[in-house]
C-alpha cells in the first residue's frame, strides 16, 4: 500500500481490509512535535476500475492497451548491472474510470478541457444514492431519485458529488458484450433535478450517465447546458450505501486541452 510506504512508521497502527477496495488506516494528529497525539480512524474506500490490456470503454472509444516496453532486461554502466521494468500505455481519454470535461459535450468555444477544470471540483463532499433497482435500459426518473434520496437521510447540498448506484457492474461483467450498451440512466429531467439542487458532478458505474442512444446524448447536452458534468466507470459504490456523507476524491490527469481524463476515484470516511 503506497499510503504505507510513505507515511512515517511511528505515525501508523495496523491497518486491515474493511471490504472490497477499503483501506483503513490510522492518521495521527498533534500540534507540536512534542505534543501528544490522538489517533483517528480514516478509511479510503477506492472507487475505481481496473485499467489494463485491452478494457474496453464506451464504443466511441478505443480500447485501453499496455503493453511491456522494459522487461527487467539488464543494462550494464560501469560495474554496476540495472534491469528495469515500465510499459507503453495508449488510451482514450475516456478510460476506466474518468471524468467527462464540458469540452467533451459543449463545442462552444472556451468549454473547459480537463486541465482547466478547478481541482476544487474533484475534493468535495459526496453522497451515494441507492437506485439498484432500475431495470438494464430504463430510465431513472425524478421520482425514482426522490425516493433514494429521502431513503439516504441526506439532503444534495451546493457543490455535492452525487453517487449513483445502479448495481451495474453487479449484473453484467465487462467480458459480457451487453456491458458496453445495456445500462440504466438517468431520464433528461432527473439530470436537472440534479442540477437544480447544487449537484456539480454526478458518477454512475456505466459507460454512459443515461440509457445508450438518444437519451444518452440528451443528458450529455443538458450537462452542457447546466454547467455540471459526471463521472462514467466508477465501481465498488455498494460500499457506500447507508453510511452517510463522505469526502469524495478523484484528480484527473494535467492532460492539456484534454475532453475527459481516468481519475482515481475514492471516498474517505472519517
Ligand atoms: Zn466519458
Amino acid at each position: 500500500m503506497l499510503l504505507r510506504a510513505l507515511t512515517p512508521r511511528h505515525q501508523l497502527r495496523p491497518s486491515s481490509l474493511q471490504c472490497p477496495g477499503a483501506v483503513s488506516l490510522y492518521c495521527a494528529a498533534g500540534t507540536s512535535r512534542n505534543a501528544s497525539r490522538t489517533a483517528r480512524k480514516q478509511e479510503i474506500v477506492d472507487l475505481s476500475r481496473p485499467l489494463k490490456h485491452r478494457a474496453l470503454c464506451h464504443p466511441f472509444h478505443p480500447p485501453f492497451v499496455m503493453t511491456p516496453w522494459d522487461t527487467h532486461q539488464p543494462m550494464v554502466a560501469g560495474k554496476t548491472t540495472f534491469r528495469t521494468a515500465s510499459y507503453y500505455i495508449s488510451m482514450s481519454d475516456h478510460s476506466g474510470t474518468h471524468i467527462d470535461a464540458p469540452k467533451h459535450f459543449d463545442p462552444t468555444p472556451g468549454a473547459l478541457s480537463v486541465d482547466e477544470m478547478p481541482l476544487e471540483d474533484f475534493y468535495t463532499e459526496g453522497i451515494c444514492l441507492d437506485l439498484s433497482h432500475a431495470e438494464l435500459g430504463a430510465g431513472i426518473s425524478v421520482e425514482e431519485m426522490e425516493t433514494a434520496l429521502s431513503a439516504s437521510g441526506q439532503e444534495i447540498k451546493d457543490g455535492d458529488t452525487v453517487l449513483l448506484y445502479m448495481a451495474y457492474n453487479k449484473r453484467l461483467s465487462p467480458e459480457d458484450p451487453r456491458w458496453q450498451h445495456d445500462f440504466p440512466g438517468l431520464v433528461p429531467e432527473s439530470v436537472h433535478w440534479l442540477a437544480d439542487r447544487g449537484c456539480k458532478i454526478f458518477g454512475v458505474e456505466a459507460v454512459s450517465p443515461a440509457p445508450e442512444g438518444e437519451l444518452n446524448f440528451i443528458a450529455h447536452n443538458i450537462c452542457g447546458e447546466r454547467g455540471i458534468t459526471h463521472i462514467e466507470g466508477l465501481d465498488n459504490l455498494e460500499s457506500l450505501l447507508g453510511r452517510g456523507r463522505f469526502r469524495f476524491v478523484g484528480f484527473p490527469l494535467k492532460l492539456v486541452g484534454g475532453s475527459g481524463s481516468p481519475i482515481r476515484a475514492v471516498a474517505i470516511f472519517d
